[in-house]
């Protein structure tokens, strides 16, 4: 018998039932993931495995303490010198997983945590896949989004094991799917609970089955006919949501299937070829720098140490009991206080639904709402670690209230407060320790947006800050740390593109027209339909506030449909009309005399004019932040990179040139802008 070889990255350690099990674990690494040191060790396992006829089979698992795979190491990415290098490279690890799916001995992936992208792609070439059926067991492609598609087999062996809708579905959307949800489509051949994992993972290879196969009906959906069937209507639903300008990575995966399916050394070459040219397309490019923008957003104030179990939210409104539900699905005791019962009501109601589609499972459902518990006398001040206030924005009432909760709160507790535009430095005058108060800014709606502005007041404690940062890791969303200046970030940005929208459809550009500019410019929708969202009075009352400390105009149009009480989506008119479900009503096809690109180059440099004033003033450290506050606070169009890399891609002295020629065409009504190109 052989002795086992050692290595860097894997460990094989064989048991006494003659079974192999492989060890992922990258060194110096707390995660797993692909990169060319890892594949080439593994391909030197896999040689060696061929020959170990001795043994029953081989189990792959990960030693980290989270996670199995995370998919390839994208830093590598940037690395590649030119396309045909891309190609050959992926082409290797193709070659990689061929050999381990060549193997003669049972192959098992035993998947726990996340298992993505590459990670997935090896799983795929194993010959079966036990997952634990956890919470944290999340499985999928989501190559598409940093803009390339997968490139090690995955794009053909999904759809070749479990028929082509089910796994275009999820390569084209980069969705993950959790181990029950993996097993019920068929890549996975058992979700077992954690206690059974390595008892079922043996079976696999010590009475090995025959490996799962795609039923009939599913085999037929690869052959030709089907292809040439499904492709056109899978592309045409793709571009419903995706610009092939702008996203090419799924559309390339669509054509390179609906031309030469999943079978042959011609599909996979395909595939290495289109994935080796999409790492050099701009989208991929900046995808990949939001990635890491994202990290960066994730790994700040890392070392900190803080570990809030207790949420008090006062305030149970449109905000607050959405913050309240959210971190009672993050698992935190929450308490919410507000006026009278009926106020708290719906918030719980509200957490309900959500609980249920999150968390799917009666019983997770309830535990979700225990935690929840509403709280009329505020009794859960004193136990709060994190205490945020969501009441209304009025100066007044804030200040009684935190002059009330620093005198119960615990002194080591976070005081938070969510208000969109009051300064902090005004409300923390009525604090024994101002540098106590810190703003924990969400977004509406909570469940969906991912960024959370962490505001500093001047006094604020810079430990706070951290702190509330945390805290906001903990909740899984994205801190983003701003000076606390009028809108902070997001919205100081945002309001006045949203102020040019409704200038340029008071002077006659139809709204459809409008928003459709922006759509194409790559906005997740346009900005006359985020301000009926929003609601017609929020904008007005934020524009007036604006005006107040930056002297800019309130659109006359919005004052006259406020008083008419036209609101937006809620009241069923704004500047669209909407049905009594909220849905917009379709309007006949509008058009306009202006060019769509004159139209978002107006709005954009509008965009780009306060996004520069902002780095001038400090409201963030740099412009890698602005640009990622922008995309996970408003969807700014991600394959553009934010608004100051898409400036400095277009050139910010033409950009700003560009700005003023507009500004003078438009004559006194507004101040001259101060150059753009001092501040990066
Ligand atoms: P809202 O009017 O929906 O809710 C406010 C709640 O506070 C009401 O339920 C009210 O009964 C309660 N309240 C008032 N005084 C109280 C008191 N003394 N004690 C306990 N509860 C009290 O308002 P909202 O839209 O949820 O906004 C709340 C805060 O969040 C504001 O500061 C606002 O600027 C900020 N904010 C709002 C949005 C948004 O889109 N609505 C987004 C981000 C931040």
């Amino acid at each position: 018998m052989s002795a086992i070889p050692t290595y860097q990255h894997w460990r094989l350690e064989a048991d006494s039932d003659q079974v192999l099990w492989l060890y992922f674990d990258k060194k110096n690494a707390t995660v797993n993931t692909f990169d060319r040191a890892v594949m080439e060790e593994l391909s030197q396992i896999v040689t060696w495995l061929a020959s170990a006829h001795e043994y029953k089979g081989v189990i792959v698992a990960s030693a980290k303490k989270q996670g199995f795979i995370a998919g390839a190491d994208i830093s590598q990415f940037s690395q590649f010198k030119d396309i045909a290098q891309a190609t050959e490279l992926v082409k290797r690890g193709q070659h990689i997983f061929d050999q381990v799916a060549a193997l003669k001995i049972p192959t098992v992936a035993m998947i726990e945590g996340f298992c993505l992208g590459g990670g997935l792609e090896f799983a795929l070439a194993c010959r079966y896949r036990v997952a634990e059926d956890g919470a944290k067991t999340r499985l999928g492609l989501p190559e598409i989004k940093v803009g390339i598609h997968p490139g090690w087999g995955g794009s053909i062996r999904l759809p070749k094991l479990i028929g082509a809708p089910q796994a275009l579905n999820m390569i084209l959307s980069g969705h993950t799917v959790s181990a029950k949800a993996a097993a019920k489509l068929g890549f996975v051949d058992a979700a077992v609970p954690k206690r059974h994992l390595i008892y079922a993972a043996k079976h696999y290879v010590l009475q090995p089955p025959a490996p799962h196969q795609a039923a009939w009906w599913q085999q037929l959906t690869n052959k030709q006919p089907a292809r040439m069937l499904l492709a056109p209507w899978i592309r045409k639903k793709l571009r419903a949501k995706a610009d092939p300008a702008h996203y090419p990575a799924p559309y390339a995966l669509l054509d390179n299937w609906e031309r030469y399916g999943v079978d042959g050394q011609v599909a996979m070459d395909r595939e290495a070829a289109s994935c080796g040219r999409l790492f050099f397309s701009d989208t991929a490019q900046n995808l990949v720098r939001i990635f890491f923008l994202q990290e960066r957003l994730k790994g700040l104030a890392k070392e900190v140490q803080f570990n809030p179990r207790h949420v008090h939210v006062v305030g149970g409104g449109t905000m607050g009991g959405d913050i309240a539900a959210w971190c009672a699905l993050r698992g935190f005791t929450v308490t919410l206080q507000d006026l009278q019962p009926r106020f708290i009501a719906p918030a719980m109601q509200r957490a309900h639904a959500l609980f249920k589609e999150k968390l799917k499972e009666a019983y997770l459902v309830r535990q979700a709402m225990d935690r929840l518990v509403p709280d009329l006398h505020g009794d859960g001040i004193r136990r709060a670690d994190v205490i945020i206030e969501a009441v209304v924005e009025d100066l007044k009432i804030k200040q009684s209230i935190f002059k009330s909760l620093e005198s119960q709160a615990k002194p080591t507790a976070i005081l938070a407060t969510n208000t969109s535009s009051i300064p902090l430095d005004e409300i923390n005058v009525v604090l024994q320790a101002p540098q106590r108060l810190v703003g924990i800014h969400f977004f509406n709606p909570v469940a969906k947006m991912p960024l959370v502005e962490v505001v500093q007041g001047q006094k604020t404690d810079q430990q706070v800050v951290e702190k509330a940062a945390v805290f906001v890791r903990k909740i899984d969303r994205l801190p983003l740390p701003v000076k606390s200046s009028p809108g902070f970030l997001v919205n100081r940005i945002l309001m006045p593109y949203l102020m040019e929208a409704m200038a340029l459809y008071e002077e006659g550009v139809p709204a459809p027209v409008i928003d459709k500019a922006m759509v194409e410019f790559g906005m997740p929708m346009g900005p006359i339909t985020l301000a009926d969202y929003v609601g017609l009075d929020v904008c007005l009352s934020v524009a007036k506030y604006f005006s107040n400390y930056f002297h800019t105009p309130v659109p006359e149009k919005l004052l006259a449909m406020v008083e008419q009480k036209k609101l937006g989506k809620k009241s069923g008119e704004g500047f669209y009309q909407y049905d009594k479900k909220g849905k917009k009503i379709k309007e006949k096809e509008a058009t306009s005399t202006k060019p769509l690109e004159e139209i978002s180059e107006r709005l954009v440099l509008c965009m780009l004019n306060e996004s520069f004033a902002c780095l001038r003033e400090g409201v963030v450290a740099d412009a890698d932040l602005l640009d990622a506050g922008m995309i996970f606070g408003t969807g700014f169009a991600p394959f553009r990179g934010g608004p100051i890399h898409y400036a400095k891609t277009q050139g910010i002295h033409e950009l700003y040139q560009q700005f003023v020629k507009q500004q003078e065409q438009r004559g006194d009504k507004v101040t001259p802008p101060v150059a753009w190109e001092e501040v990066v």
